[in-house]
């Protein structure tokens, strides 16, 4: 484990959450329109910051150096779809020389990995979380707001491999009605493979995907579903604030886990900050605005360490405990914006 630059007391926010967790957004385009997160009626095909508007490379060093400060362990790289962001190797090697983080990750929907996998590798990338919501190509392509094809990410997923990336995390939001029948054979076909699927649960997020609980399938209901087939048992956290929650098929192929956001949030163990790609620090997936930082990053990382310590120390979100109260804020911000 690296050592970690130590100018300042670590923070903790008002509910005692420290900051580990730092997701940054490096751009906010996607080749996908996936109708829970960008719906094609609803963000035209030419969305996207011009390149000037999006953070540097400089300055996103600088950020996670100064989260580094401030107590995060590990980074996660997203979007919009991260793929997209030009010279992204060049960046993971830069996120990757720094002390104190330990974990660096990225989350992409794999269209274009298998071309890019062995850069993101060899440039120091740890861990890779790959989004399929289908295995039924004609499903999948639908899904994908019709720009996708599903045996480029089973490319992608294969590329990972070969790479080197070991287990993959494949990540699945299950809506009620559209993609359930997708679960057993998702896992019928990574049972046994060393990666790890993982089912989330359908969110509120943002305000242009026309969210309806009755859309959310709960983990547990699809717990007893694959149990049925599969038998399960529940297994321990790998480590405090680990969001989801993990069981093992009882015939030694592998596990499976579940992310019940709605179901059973999670806020008090929530040390995640998000930064979007123009450098808006969001202190909650359902913050209805962020903050921005793009002064303060220009400061260096030692001022924007304490600016980042101020804010943190301000934090007190917990929205999905809230979630459905008057205490409750209606507005969001997109999560093509904040990455998830
Ligand atoms: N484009 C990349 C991808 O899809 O993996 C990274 C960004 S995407 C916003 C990050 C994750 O958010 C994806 O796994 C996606 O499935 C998830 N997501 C988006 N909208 C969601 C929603 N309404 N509920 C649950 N998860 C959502
Ligand atoms: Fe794009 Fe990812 Fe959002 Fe789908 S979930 S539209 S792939 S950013
Ligand atoms: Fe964290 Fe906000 Fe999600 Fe709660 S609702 S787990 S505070 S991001």
């Amino acid at each position: 484990m690296s050592a970690r630059p130590q100018p300042l007391a670590l923070p903790l926010d008002r509910l005692g959450r420290p900051l580990r967790d730092l997701r940054l957004s490096v751009i906010d385009a996607c080749n996908f329109r996936c109708g829970y997160c960008m719906p094609a009626d609803q963000v035209p095909d030419d969305h996207g910051l011009d390149a000037a508007s999006r953070l540097s490379f400089d300055e996103i060093e600088v950020l996670a150096r100064a989260a580094a400060r401030v107590g995060a362990t590990k980074l996660r790289i997203t979007g919009g779809e991260p793929l997209l962001r030009k010279g992204l190797p060049d960046l993971v090697a830069r996120l990757a020389r720094i002390e104190g983080i330990d974990d660096l990750a990225m989350t992409t929907n794999g269209a274009l990995l298998a071309r890019h996998a062995r850069a993101l590798r060899e440039a120091g990338l740890r861990r890779l979380t790959i989004s399929l919501d289908a295995l039924d190509p004609a499903l999948f392509h639908e899904l994908s707001g019709n720009r996708g094809d599903i045996g480029d990410v089973l490319a992608g997923i294969a590329a990972a491999g070969q790479a080197g990336f070991g287990s993959l995390k494949i990540n699945c939001v299950v809506q009620r009605g559209v993609n359930e029948d997708e679960v057993l054979p998702l896992v019928e076909h990574f049972r046994g493979s060393g990666h790890v699927l993982r089912f989330i649960e359908y969110m509120d997020v943002g305000t242009c995907n026309g969210w309806r609980r009755d859309r959310v399938v709960p983990s547990a209901e699809l717990r007893d579903r694959i149990h049925a087939r599969w038998p399960l048992h529940a297994l321990d956290a790998h480590y405090r604030g680990e969001v989801a929650e993990r069981h093992a098929f009882d015939d030694g192929a592998g596990e499976v886990g579940f992310v019940s956001s709605v179901t059973a949030p999670f806020c008090g163990d929530c040390h995640r900050a998000r930064v979007s790609a123009d450098g808006r620090l969001y202190t909650c997936l359902f913050s209805a605005s962020g903050i921005d930082l793009r002064a303060d990053i220009g400061q260096g990382e030692v001022a924007l360490s304490e600016r980042l310590s101020a804010l943190w120390g301000a934090r007190a979100d917990r929205y999905s405990e809230l979630r459905g109260s008057e205490r409750a804020s209606a507005r969001h911000v997109e999560m093509f914006l904040v990455g998830g």
